[in-house]
């Protein structure tokens, strides 16, 4: 079904991921970034994002940015909290620490909720923070953390978040366009995610679809000038498709051929079905080898799996990494603290019988396990 022949190795490791070649394609044309033809892609582009967050233009909008996924993310945390406002993060893997992290470091007031990298957060504690602390304006949380796989229960934050009224911010980036959920019926307020990710297009620019109201509340709050996120959208929207500085031409129109693949493919319940069916395989298949999965099956999503190193003195990350990428599949490490695990991405240009080459390539590379014949 896909072509990699251009790829030394196919990558398992959500953001950058695998492409498809038409993707790439596209990028072998040069635009000019205040001509109708290119603006009139980004207005599309917008369009499509709304289109496929299911929610209308009237009461919603949408904005990119340069950068990598990180850099949208600041930008939403520095532009849309107010200067006597206060962030509360949920935290249960390295991205919701970075948004604390990004709240540090611009002077922002914020405290958090860890709930502990394999453990959902607990809502109660959620609702006794909201109560005891009604200085909290904003709620920020990760859907799909990345860290570990683990997919949040925004729909039960969200009943607490809104319960109290906040402003709620979520961290979409590897789950937008790859698993099916309603922003409205969740009534987030600013979503953020990136072109590397479910949407399977090159890295370059991320992007935040937000209620216009909320959006309209954030003139003059931005603490940075690159990422203000209002200003951004007050050119997209008055200059219909421009950005404020240069922006990545090249990658803007391959994301163009991402979301008419995604189309394509089905729409994001397709791609869903597909990510679902990679992990189901892997799972099973590696389970088969003797690896464990870091997760219960409940807690995990199809995006990206953690496993534990084998427990075997033998065992060395850099050299199986290196077995593996010989026979053309690069993985993750592991970026859960304290426990030794790598991880296997399964979004991205990748199908069944990928898959089934992987396990065949994972079980020659376990030289651990081989004996001197
Ligand atoms: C990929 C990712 C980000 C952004 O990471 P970048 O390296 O800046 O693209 C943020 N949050 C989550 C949950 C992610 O998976």
């Amino acid at each position: 079904m896909y072509e990699h022949n251009q790829n030394p190795y196919m990558l398992l490791t959500p953001g950058p991921l695998t492409t498809s070649t038409t993707v790439k394609e596209t990028m072998l044309a040069d635009w000019c970034t205040w001509d109708d033809d290119y603006k009139s892609i980004v207005q599309s582009i917008r369009h499509s994002l709304l289109h496929l967050a299911d929610v209308s233009s009237e009461l919603y909008t949408t904005v990119l940015m340069q950068g990598s996924g990180t850099f949208s993310v600041e930008s939403v945390i520095g532009s849309t909290i107010p200067h006597d406002g206060k962030l509360l993060v949920l935290m249960n893997g390295a991205y919701g620490e970075r948004i604390g992290k990004i709240a540090d470091r611009l002077g922002i007031d914020w405290t958090s909720l860890p709930s502990g990298e394999t453990e959902p957060p607990d809502l109660n504690e959620l609702t006794k923070s909201l109560e005891e602390d009604a200085s909290i304006t904003h709620v920020a949380v990760v859907h799909c953390e990345t860290t570990t796989g683990m997919l949040n229960p925004i729909k039960e934050v969200s009943n607490v978040v809104k319960a109290y009224n906040k402003t709620f911010i979520v961290d979409a980036m590897s789950s937008f366009g790859g698993i099916e959920f309603s922003m409205q019926d969740l009534d987030i307020d600013f979503l953020i995610s990136s072109a590397n990710k479910c949407i399977q297009g090159v890295p370059g620019f991320g992007f935040v679809i937000s209620k216009r109201s909320s959006m309209e509340k954030c003139k003059g709050l931005a603490r940075s000038l690159s990422l203000d996120l209002y200003d951004q959208w007050v050119t997209m929207e008055e200059q219909e498709g421009k950005w404020r500085f240069t922006s990545p031409t090249h990658t803007v129109r391959a994301f163009r051929q991402a979301l008419d693949e995604l189309q394509q493919e089905g729409g994001i319940q397709a791609r869903q079905d597909r990510y679902t069916s990679n992990q189901r395989r892997l799972v099973e298949g590696m389970r088969q080898l003797g690896f464990t999965p870091l997760l219960p099956d409940e807690l995990q999503s199809p995006i990206i799996t953690p496993f534990y190193h084998p427990d075997n003195p033998g065992f060395d990350f850099e050299t199986f990494y290196k077995e593996l990428k010989l026979r053309g599949f690069v993985i993750y490490p592991g970026k859960v603290t304290n426990l030794e695990t790598f991880r296997i991405g399964n979004i991205g240009v990748i199908d069944i019988e990928d898959i089934e080459r992987l396990l065949v390539a994972v079980e020659q590379s376990m030289y651990w396990k081989q004996t001197i014949a």
